[in-house]
């Protein structure tokens, strides 16, 4: 048997409004003309000087400080020389011996259905630590784009990205599955839309994943030879391609052949892992202190600053939701994976504190989060306010209206933006409890079917729901569910 050992390289751009090294605008390269937001420095015009971004610093060291790594309080960048043209300098400015910060830690929650579910049960659900070799800061390179036609071939460059900040974030070996890695994806993605520092868009290719993968007997010590998969820019990718591969090199080894150190790609249509190169040795790169820029330093005290200015984190935030709510472990993974989320939950129970957390958590997740799915709307652009939802849960709670109604009233709530109150009263969808109205609606169902109630008297007990069901029809879906099921039973025992 073999296990797989995953480390992650993740590529995130900072959020900043200008560049790393000039005062070029980070656009949109979806949306902007190309080769609009250049200018010498970004374009590698010799001559020009680059000049750090310190708001990229302080966004670098928010993450640093959020994954608790040791902060380098002097940093150095380095030039990494190699040629593409998407690299107009010839070298990115990147951190090489002096990163800003190493030795940091993420964790991770692996659940065991899932688990089972990727035929993957031997991995050990629950907590695991992965550790963060290190935290750097660098530039991002120019987009490339390559014709599909044979009979035209040529490349377009597009130099708005040149220059844009990265940080790279690098794990230590210490993923064992795919799962787990996609789990440290997303928990890393979660932690820097927390912070402000990455939007997570993955369809924009702000966070890039790198995925080195290597196999082993279990129980051997030391790590097999790797390889490295590139620019994944989709946790499906990530995980597909890193399933592929370690079967690929799993394979090999049955066989007693050597797996070759090498950059791979991830071929989306084929499925298949592809090799682009050898894996380039640190030699390649020529690696120098980048003269053109001093040592970076930061001081103790804007360190203190920004730890003190964090919000509270996912991890912390789990923790909370299950002790301040009593959710589970399940719940707050949903809830506070995305921070509008969990606040906006966090306002519903404020606004309606009568009703229980579970409650609200559950028609959080389930209910809204279902209908923001089928209409694909986001937080943003939700008509219903976390007050109107709290509305509509009191009523639930204080029995004016029953489960089936509430979804209904909810569905129109997500439509036109009214509240519950105004819905039911316009609709007249209160809830009949009135024991009764319920008692008359329950006879009259029995008269009319005689032959059902013979037969149900008879042992066909199954009958009992299908009287539920056409008391409910009867009442128009608003009668108290408990009120007519006693009511039922009771006139049921009478006719014996
Ligand atoms: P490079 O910069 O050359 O890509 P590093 O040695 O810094 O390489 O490692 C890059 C990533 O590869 C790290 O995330 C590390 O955890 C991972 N890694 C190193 N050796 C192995 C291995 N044998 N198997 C799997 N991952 C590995
Ligand atoms: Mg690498
Ligand atoms: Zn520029």
């Amino acid at each position: 048997m073999y296990e797989s050992i995953i480390g992650l390289e993740v590529h995130a751009e900072i959020a900043t409004k200008s560049k790393m090294f000039c005062g070029c605008p980070v656009v949109d390269l979806t949306q902007a003309e190309p080769n609009s937001a250049v200018c010498p420095v970004c374009s590698g015009m010799p001559g020009t000087l680059p000049v750090v971004n310190q708001r990229a610093v302080e966004y670098g060291l928010r993450v640093a400080l959020a994954l608790g790594c040791e902060i380098n309080p002097v940093s150095i960048f380095a030039r990494k020389n190699y040629f593409y043209p998407d690299l107009p300098k010839g070298y990115q400015i990147s951190q090489y011996k002096q990163p800003l910060a190493r030795h940091g830690m993420l964790r991770i929650r692996t659940a065991a259905p899932r688990l089972a579910a990727l035929g993957q049960a031997d991995i050990q659900p629950g907590e695991r630590a992965v550790r963060v070799r290190r935290v750097h800061l660098e530039e991002d390179t120019g987009k490339l784009t390559h014709s599909d036609d044979e009979t035209n071939p040529y490349s377009l460059v597009d130099l708005n990205r040149a220059g844009v900040p990265l940080l790279e974030i690098v794990s230590e070996p210490d993923l064992r599955s795919p799962e787990e890695a996609r789990l440290y994806g997303e928990a890393l993605r979660n932690l820097l839309r927390y912070l402000g520092v990455n939007s997570g868009d993955m369809q924009k290719g702000v966070l890039r994943f790198e995925a080195n993968v290597s196999v082993r007997l279990i129980g051997e010590e030391g790590l097999g030879t790797r390889t490295e998969i590139k620019n994944l820019n989709s946790f499906r990718a990530l995980e597909r391609s890193m399933a592929y591969e370690i079967e690929r090199q799993s394979e090999l080894h049955r066989r007693g052949k050597p797996v070759i150190q090498q950059t791979m790609g991830w071929d989306e249509n084929r499925q298949v892992t592809v090799p682009q190169r050898g894996k380039e040795e640190e030699e390649d790169y020529r690696y120098f202190p980048e003269p053109d820029l001093p040592p970076l330093v930061v001081d103790e005290k804007w360190i203190e600053e920004i730890r003190l200015s964090l919000p509270e984190l996912p991890q912390a935030k789990f923790q909370r939701f299950q002790e301040q709510y009593e959710l589970s472990a399940y719940d707050a993974d949903v809830l506070v994976a995305d921070q509008e989320v969990a606040d906006y939950f966090e306002a519903v129970g404020e606004a309606a504190p009568e009703v229980s957390a579970k409650l609200a958590a559950n028609w959080v997740t389930g209910e809204l989060f279902g209908l923001m799915n089928q209409a694909g709307v986001g937080l943003s652009s939700l008509k219903v306010s976390p007050q109107a939802l709290a509305g509509l849960l009191k009523m639930l709670k204080g029995k004016r209206i029953n489960t089936p109604t509430a979804k209904t009233v909810l569905a129109e709530m997500f439509d036109g933006g009214q509240s519950a109150e105004s819905i039911v009263e316009a609709k007249g969808l209160s809830q009949i409890s009135d024991a009764d109205h319920i008692a008359n609606m329950v006879s009259q169902v029995l008269d009319e079917n005689p032959e059902q109630v013979t037969k149900y008297l008879e042992g066909k007990e199954s009958l009992a729901n299908w009287f539920f069901g056409q008391v409910m029809r009867a009442a128009k879906g608003k009668a108290n569910p408990q009120v007519v099921k006693d009511e039922l039973a009771r006139q049921l025992v009478l006719k014996n």
